[in-house]
């Protein structure tokens, strides 16, 4: 669950010994909070055992963690049954109040806040429509703090209330460097976002530290803190909206690639010399499924809509479909082929054990239906062992906010962390 949290030296420097003991010692503080925050009420005894620390070292690392206010103890549970097994163990849980953090989605018309504690529970929530579909990056670092001010008054909070901001947009993403290279959502391409972004709250007070990610990875994480991805190592997560993104989890954590583009699954390519593609390539895999593709070859064919909006048009070539129409079905039979081929690819280079196709889109089981999966069966290496499990998990945009605020709740534990660290030299 966490990304790790020793600092990486740069090239060519080496730690001391002293520096190594005292990175492993904070990872293993972050072991201790991870085994709690994933088992939810705990005893300092079975972290040992969950943990393979040493009774004395988990309980000097709680000590820490209960005076930095991070953790919490909680009363016996009193039952019976407990009871019968000897003396009821004091548990120890995340303290809810320790931190408040957010998480935005900015999605194609509106964005989207979700409020988390500590603990990882929703507390508070709210919406605001994008003032263009495409904004300067100066006009988007601008809206972002204009949302998170109304979202916090809204939930009777304030902005200094909160301990991270984490945001989540479409687009090529370096995340360490809060840079975006290209996002559908900005007029500009290499925008140093993060940076624009403090600044832009700093004029106004004290700016909580921003995290910004790749939409996609963020799903990805919230597949992992609530979703189907819980307790698997190794998955995949793949949306499908107006573009088709891909979140890869390898050992518990997200692959990012080196230069933030190791997951642009829409435009791996189906078809050479193929349908052409948003990204100015021939033959992606968006350039079949996505709304504009599938609506693309509903004009081709004259297919007259009722709504001018199209997200609406795709719903209406569905239910004709749906209802026998002979070719808004063929429409939707190769956009199945091909997701079928691109699914196949991705077992055939990753053997995950588990891919979750998520989002909204996921009402439409064109996507998923009996022969797109058996299409992608047939096209991975056969073994005698069953291909990955594909499971379907419909859900809006506010579970996409609720990973970016998980986002900036790892960022928030790994400086917690740091700070502990320090303090304890
Ligand atoms: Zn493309």
């Amino acid at each position: 669950m966490s990304q790790g949290y020793c600092e990486k030296k740069s090239e060519g420097e080496t730690c001391n010994e002293a520096e190594n003991m005292e990175h492993l010692k904070r990872s293993s503080r972050g072991i201790v909070l991870d085994t709690i925050r994933k088992t939810e009420r705990v005893a300092r005894i079975d972290i040992a055992n969950e943990t393979g620390m040493s009774a004395a070292t988990v309980t000097g690392i709680s000590a820490e963690l209960l005076s930095q206010g991070l953790i919490e103890e909680v009363a016996p549970d009193a039952s019976p049954s407990d009871s019968r097994r000897g003396r009821p163990r004091v548990g120890l849980k995340i303290r809810g109040e320790a931190h408040l953090v957010a998480g935005v989605k900015i999605a194609d018309r509106s964005a989207v806040v979700a409020l988390l504690d500590f603990e990882g529970k929703l507390v508070g929530e709210f919406s605001l429509p994008l003032p263009h579909l495409k904004m300067s990056a100066q006009e988007c670092a601008g809206f972002i703090r204009e949302l998170m001010e109304a979202a916090m008054a809204t939930n009777g909070r304030h902005l200094s209330d909160l301990s991270g901001i984490g945001l989540g947009m479409a687009g090529v993403i370096d995340a360490p460097r809060g840079f975006v290279h290209w996002s559908p959502s900005l007029t500009t391409r290499n925008v140093p976002l993060r940076q624009l972004l403090a600044d832009t709250f700093a004029a106004a007070g004290p700016c909580p530290p921003i995290f910004l990610d790749n939409d996609v990875n963020l799903v990805a994480l919230a597949e992992q803190w609530f979703g189907l991805g819980r307790n698997v190592s190794d998955f995949i997560v793949v949306t499908i909206e107006n573009g088709v993104g891909m979140g890869i989890v390898i050992n518990d954590n997200i692959y990012r690639g080196t230069r933030g583009c190791g997951a642009e699954f829409g435009h791996t390519k189906v078809q050479l010399d193929g349908a052409l593609c948003r990204c100015g390539q021939r033959g992606c895999l968006e350039a079949y499924v996505a709304d504009y593709a599938l609506l693309r070859e509903a004009n081709i064919s004259g297919e007259a809509f009722q709504d001018p909006n199209a997200e609406k048009q795709v719903q209406e070539l569905f239910y004709k479909a749906k209802a026998g129409d002979v070719t808004a079905r063929t429409i939707f039979q190769r956009a199945g082929k091909m997701f079928a081929l691109g699914l196949a690819n991705i077992v055939n280079i990753f053997d995950p054990k588990l891919i979750i196709l998520s989002g909204e889109r996921m009402q439409f089981d064109y996507l998923y239906a009996g022969e797109v999966i058996e299409n992608m069966k047939n096209s991975v290496v056969q073994i005698d062992v069953s291909p990955p499990e594909v499971r379907i998990h419909k859900w809006g945009d506010l579970m996409w906010a609720k990973g970016a605020a998980v986002f900036a709740m790892e960022g928030v534990t790994e400086r917690a962390l740091r700070e502990l660290s320090k303090n304890a030299r």
